[in-house]
């Protein structure tokens, strides 16, 4: 790992690893963020990288995949039968102040870097919609957050990370240092290996407010051009789909202040949420019905202005709203919910539209649904983002005929030019994937030229073909 000048936390784990601990293997059963069927696994949590290598190195004909938080929605995290490598162990993490990098193990959270790199006046440059993902897993997935268009993923804000491999080594991957295995890893979704560490490029913190113009709008085509007008980087409209008129929903548009009128002191800011609220474990199924969401989506609607600039906003609470009510998932009740999330190209405006309205033909609830808009395609293979419009879509996987409606979504995607991310999905078929992610042979010679042996799998490569079981 690079030498780094600050150490601002080492939270459990040092750098530097200890005396090798072959961590514990416990059965146990895991599933995705939408509470898919839950697969029996053999987990292991190493508390160094030592301990990672030994916990793979006994195992050589076994299957192995990497977990970090979980809050990925399908099947990509867990792997049937087969070794599930709980990342969230490895949470070391230092600041290089001078150069603004940060170089974490890949187990640490973006929340927990964000509070820590606060008070220094850094800010990761690119976050998702919950702050409870891993530096892992938002490199495996090539992560994207709503300023998107002006910054990227964040995998294009890494520097370098390490990589436990197949065959045991560990890699140092750079754009110059094997920049194919680097780009076949971001997005990757961890069939390439074990992430270990990585360093980021970081951003200046000017201020943890945001300034926050918002637009109410009630056409889907004033939603588009809304999040098309200037000014405000980080964009995204919430749409009401359970209203009985047109889409209708608010568009919001913030930038990082300048200076924060309410506190000069970046240790003060708050650049993460606490949870207000936990749903009970044993939340009843069946409270959350339509007409409920529809009364609670009328009243959002309404409150929200018709037009407002300048609203000041904690960045936290902004970015990350669903984190304040933990354990959320657990609303849809037993069998959990599908978040359906495509992007389609800028011109394709009519395929979402079309989405849409076939949702609304079959009466399947859409509990919450965001549209926003995204920036160039990037060199990572895999990754999901391309200069276009990607919506989410939370429908309840109980909802009757929910599984033809989607793969109707799949043709009308990919006929579009557009593509699922991977990260959301739990259903895709290895044709559809084709279909939608064109440098796939290339991110698969990558991959086999690193897993001959096809070590890496999880349940969502063997799905989709992007690994076969044995070669
Ligand atoms: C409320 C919510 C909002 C979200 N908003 C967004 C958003 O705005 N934009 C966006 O892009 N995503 C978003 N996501 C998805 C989320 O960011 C990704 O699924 C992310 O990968 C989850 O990270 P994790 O640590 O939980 O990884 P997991 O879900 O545990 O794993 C995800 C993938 O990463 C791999 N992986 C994990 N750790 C490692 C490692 N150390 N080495 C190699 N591979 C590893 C796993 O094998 C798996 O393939 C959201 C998720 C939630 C729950």
């Amino acid at each position: 790992m690079p030498p780094a000048d600050a150490v601002i936390a080492s939270a459990t784990a040092p750098l530097i690893p200890t005396a090798p601990l072959i961590p514990t293997a416990l059965s146990g059963a895991v599933c995705g963020w939408g509470g898919g069927p839950r697969v029996p696994v053999t987990l292991m949590r190493p508390a160094s990288v030592d301990a990672l290598r030994g916990a793979i190195s006994g195992r050589a004909g076994q299957g192995a995949i990497a977990r970090g938080m979980g809050r990925s929605y399908g099947d990509a995290a867990q792997l049937r039968g087969g070794l599930v490598l709980d990342a969230t162990g490895l949470r070391a993490f230092e600041l290089d102040a001078e150069r603004g990098a940060l170089t974490a193990q890949a187990g640490v959270t973006l929340g927990e870097l964000l509070g820590a790199l606060a008070p220094s006046g850094w800010v990761l440059p690119v976050v998702p919609g919950t702050q409870h993902v891993t530096v892992g897993g938002a490199i495996a997935s090539d992560v994207h957050g709503k300023n998107h268009s002006s910054v990227g993923t964040f995998g294009a804000h890494v520097l370098a990370l390490g990589l436990l491999t197949a065959s045991g080594e560990v890699q140092e991957l750079t754009p110059g240092r094997d920049g194919e295995l680097l780009a076949a890893t971001i997005g990757g979704m961890g069939l390439t290996g074990v992430i270990l560490w990585a360093r980021i490029k970081l951003r200046p913190l000017r201020s943890a407010s945001l300034s926050v113009d918002s637009d109410r709008f009630e056409r889907l085509d004033d939603a588009f051009a809304a999040l098309d007008r200037p000014g405000g980087s980080h964009r995204v409209a919430w749409l009401d789909l359970l209203s009985r008129r047109p889409v209708r929903g608010v568009v919001t548009r913030a930038e990082q202040l300048s200076r924060d009128p309410s506190t000069t002191d970046c240790a003060r800011a708050q650049t993460t949420v606490a949870a207000r609220m936990t749903i009970p474990a044993r939340w009843p199924g069946g409270l959350l019905r339509t007409s409920i969401v529809r009364a609670y989506n009328e009243f959002r609607f309404r409150r929200s202005p018709r037009r407002e600039t300048g609203r000041v906003e904690a960045f936290g609470p902004h970015i990350f709203p669903l984190d304040a009510l933990d354990g959320w998932p657990r609303l849809y009740g037993r069998r959990g919910f599908v978040q359906y999330q495509p992007v389609v190209p800028r011109g394709q405006e009519r395929t979402l539209e079309e989405l849409i309205i076939r949702l609304r033909r079959l009466r399947v609830p859409c509990y919450l649904a965001t549209l926003k808009d995204l920036g160039p395609q990037s060199d990572a293979p895999l990754s999901f983002p391309l200069a276009g419009w990607t919506i989410t879509l939370d429908l309840p996987r109980a909802a009757p005929g929910l599984e033809a409606l989607l793969r109707g979504f799949d043709e009308l995607v990919a006929g579009a030019g557009g593509r699922v991310y991977l990260a959301k999905d739990g259903r895709l078929r290895p044709d559809t994937l084709a279909a939608m992610y064109p440098r796939l042979e290339q991110w698969r010679a990558v991959r086999d030229r690193v897993d001959p042996e096809r070590r890496w799998r999880s349940d969502l490569g063997l799905r989709t073909g992007l690994v076969t079981a044995e070669r």
